[in-house]
């Protein structure tokens, strides 16, 4: 009989010895409540049950069992041994993230574990009495109290239709959709009528008569070159196609055919805010089969989802954002990656540090099932993956229907101001198409990389510029409220009435942002409905639904926003999209600027003319021979990939190598540059030229503590659990020195 349980508790600790009483009986994977330190409580998960008792003098007992079901599965267990092993961090940093917070409460008593609070809401189902399901002796009932009982009558109605209402329904109903009232519900039961009965809140599944779209001929072969890929082996496989070549169609097949077979579909997309349009669609096909997870359900509300699928038999399908891959889905089949190129499906603050399409593609082999990666324009590293044969691979490379890709124009900005041909931050090429967009009653989509008034406030006498007290950048002009904003911190201030530095002048606006533009776009076009998209205008969930459906019913004519215009959306009225400043995209100091600048641009350019013929796309740069541009404006996909990969292949960036972060923190900047000069000659020792720094990074300040950073760049061909076993040895011998003991050093595998 073993004796020991390790428990996993949500600390940056290794997992602890406990000891289990007898008469418990526990399984691998299931929630406990144990007591760790003097006098704290805290949820753990049973990670391995054993008799080797543990060198340490008392062994505490596991208190008690929370919950009716082993929260993990053995595959899941696995899931989150890989993250902690490849992320580099405890598999407690990754229990911290993977469980909704109410489920892991931690308390300074055991009581503090009132376990009601975990149950998920139980309601009440109401159903006809079997004696009543009888068709006959329903309508006698019926017309003997219809006048005698209206209540009564109306409301056994409404139970009898609550199918498809024409026959009589012998399931039950959720009390809350009755129109019945109680007190009538009580008559009815004591007359033994109806049946009442309390139940944990469930999905009504319904059929797996799915109606799914008719895949057209392309379509078609690339859904069967998916199907090849799998059949031969292949888990992964990459969906590249145009937007709108009906990529979401293909997934509908896929998804059907899983669910079909009763096993768990999970759809991750970048932003869920972003994509209500995308889940409305999946629940038109799979009813109330879908399962919405994103940040903006209470907490109550992920405990439930939690606690549902873990006594689920199957035949779920979850569309979330990234932490989405953390559900307890035991059945899990098929994980498709939309958009898989985006850079928020890696979580960078606080660890696990992990990326959702990298864990997906393994967490689909753990439970042997498959991965599909969707994108209209694939990271370099998928891609590769996928012309190398590793991943299956199929294209689409036409709009569904009618829609053809937009014209794209470039307008240089340098020589409309030579000719004085620009107005405020507008050439006249895309003010002129802007007018002309609008005469004819369709709508246009302002794209700007920066939210705010300006970027920045300056002084014309002495240059001096608002920077943040706590962190190393400008601060942000915002002309609602008139303030200066840090975007790292939040610090925010007045704007100064005199330049604090020289007292000579006002200080003025620099750069701009989406507000300003905003404001000018409304001066030159007085009698456009001009709205804006961005952090600052979306304060809560209900605001940005007002934006979307304000601007997909014409509401607004003009819709000015940031990156947040670009995901998703399908506004058929969108004939012109403008790019009003291509330049800082293209020249961001990071090895994947072009890729990136490609892909939002692609993005951009891909919400115009999604149902009207054509449509245009406007990019204004001082830079129109860019490399980049030219690909953009021919939609050249392969061009860009090839060149870019030739640039990371002979500097040694990913994907032909792989980067650990190192980044480095302290008060004292004389400390952390000696601490940061003995990590890296550790490092040195041990990787030679591999490691690069210290160097100071782009922001070196934030919230008054300084940065310094350390990069590992590992080439493809070795090997990088060797690698992460070296940096792991060398991050204990520097985590052991005295001096440096005050100093935070976060590893970032992987950064984006
Ligand atoms: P993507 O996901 O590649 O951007 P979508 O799947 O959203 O493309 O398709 C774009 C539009 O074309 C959608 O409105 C979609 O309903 C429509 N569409 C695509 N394929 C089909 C099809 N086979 N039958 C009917 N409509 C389709
Ligand atoms: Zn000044
Ligand atoms: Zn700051």
């Amino acid at each position: 009989m073993p004796r020991y349980a390790d428990i996993v508790l949500p600390l940056a600790q290794p997992a602890y010895t406990f000891a289990v009483p007898d008469g418990l009986s526990l399984a691998e994977g299931q929630a406990v409540a144990v007591q760790f330190g003097p006098r704290r409580f805290y949820t753990g998960i049973v990670w391995r049950i054993h008799d080797r008792r543990p060198d340490f003098k008392t062994v505490k007992p596991v208190s008690r069992i929370l919950y009716d079901v082993p929260l993990l599965s053995a595959p899941m267990r696995a899931l989150w041994e890989w993250i902690a092993s490849y992320y580099m961090c405890t598999v407690g940093e990754v229990m911290r993230v993977a469980l909704p917070s109410l489920m892991k409460p931690s308390g300074d008593t055991e009581e503090e574990f009132s376990e009601e609070e975990f149950r998920p809401r139980t309601e009440s189902y109401v159903a006809l009495a079997p004696a009543l399901c009888d068709e006959e002796r329903f309508h006698e009932l019926c017309e003997r109290i219809e006048r005698r009982a209206p209540k009564q009558y109306e409301t056994l109605l409404e139970l009898a239709s609550a199918g498809d209402g024409t026959r009589i329904a012998t399931g039950e109903v959720a009390r809350r959709l009755l129109r019945a009232d109680r007190s009538v519900l009580h008559t009815l039961e004591r007359k033994g009528w109806i049946t009442v009965a309390e139940r944990e809140r469930t999905v009504e599944c319904g059929g797996s008569a799915f109606r799914l779209p008719e895949l057209t001929s392309h379509q078609q072969q690339a859904l069967s070159a998916l199907r090849a890929a799998y059949a031969e082996g292949r888990s992964t496989a990459l969906l590249q196609g145009i937007t709108g070549s009906g990529k979401t169609e293909i997934y509908i097949h896929l998804i059907a055919e899983v669910l079909r077979s009763g096993g768990d579909v999970l759809l991750l997309v970048p932003e869920i805010a972003l994509t209500a349009q995308l889940i409305e669609r999946m629940e038109r096909i799979f009813g109330s089969r879908v399962t919405a997870y994103h940040s903006k359900l209470t907490n109550r509300r992920r405990t439930e989802t939690y606690l549902r699928l873990s006594r689920s038999e199957g035949g779920e399908f979850v569309v979330g954002v990234r932490s989405s891959i953390f559900l307890p889905l035991k059945h899990l089949q098929l994980v498709i990656v939309d958009e898989e190129h985006d850079a928020s499906y890696k979580q960078t603050e606080p660890a696990p540090r992990y990326h959702a399409r990298d864990c997906a593609v393994v967490m689909a082999r753990l439970f042997g099932g498959r991965t599909l990666l969707g994108s209209a324009t694939p990271s370099l590293e998928s891609w590769l993956n996928a012309r190398s044969g590793k991943y299956g691979y199929a294209i689409l490379s036409e709009r569904y229907g009618a829609g053809r890709l937009p014209a794209v124009l470039v307008s240089d900005t340098l020589r409309a101001a030579r000719r004085g041909e620009r107005h405020a931050h507008f050439n006249k090429l895309l003010l002129d198409r802007i007018g002309e967009t609008l005469a004819r009653g369709e709508q246009v989509m302002l794209f700007q990389n920066r939210r705010g008034f300006s970027p920045y406030v300056a002084c014309t006498e002495c240059g001096w510029t608002a920077r943040c007290p706590q962190c190393n950048v400008t601060l942000t002009y915002h002309k609602n409220g008139s303030k200066l904003v840090c975007h790292y911190c939040g610090h925010t201030e007045p704007v100064p009435a005199k330049c604090p530095s020289c007292r000579v002048t006002d200080v003025v606006p620099v750069g701009f942002g989406t507000e300003k533009i905003e404001e000018e776009i409304a001066r030159v076009f007085p009698e456009a409905r001009v709205a804006r998209l961005d952090r600052d205008s979306v304060t809560s969930e209900r605001a940005f639904n007002a934006i979307i459906a304000d601007f997909a019913e014409r509401r607004t004519d003009i819709l000015v926003g940031t990156q947040m215009i670009t995901k998703g959306f399908d506004f058929g009225g969108v004939s012109l999209v403008g790019i009003l400043n291509a330049d800082n995209l293209l020249n961001n100091p990071d090895f994947r600027a072009s890729e990136r600048a490609f892909q939002l641009m692609m993005q951009v350019a891909g919400r115009a003319g999604r149902r009207a013929d054509g449509g245009e796309v406007g990019i204004q740069t001082s830079e129109p021979g860019h490399p980049v541009i030219r690909q953009v404006a021919g939609g050249d996909y392969e061009a860009m990939a090839c060149e870019q990969l030739a640039e990371r292949e002979s500097f040694f960036y990913p994907p032909y190598a792989r980067l650990t972060s190192l980044t480095l923190r302290h008060r004292d900047p004389m400390l952390l540059r000696r601490a940061a000069a003995e990590l890296a000659s550790g490092l040195r020792t041990r990787f030679g030229r591999r490691l690069l720094g210290p160097m100071t990074p782009p922001v070196d300040r934030i919230r008054g503590e300084y940065l310094l950073s350390l990069l590992l760049k590992i080439e493809s061909g070795a090997s990088f659990a060797r690698a992460r076993e070296l940096l792991g040895a060398e991050l204990t011998r520097f985590g052991a020195l005295a001096d440096f003991k005050s100093v935070t050093v976060v590893v970032n595998v992987d950064p984006q």
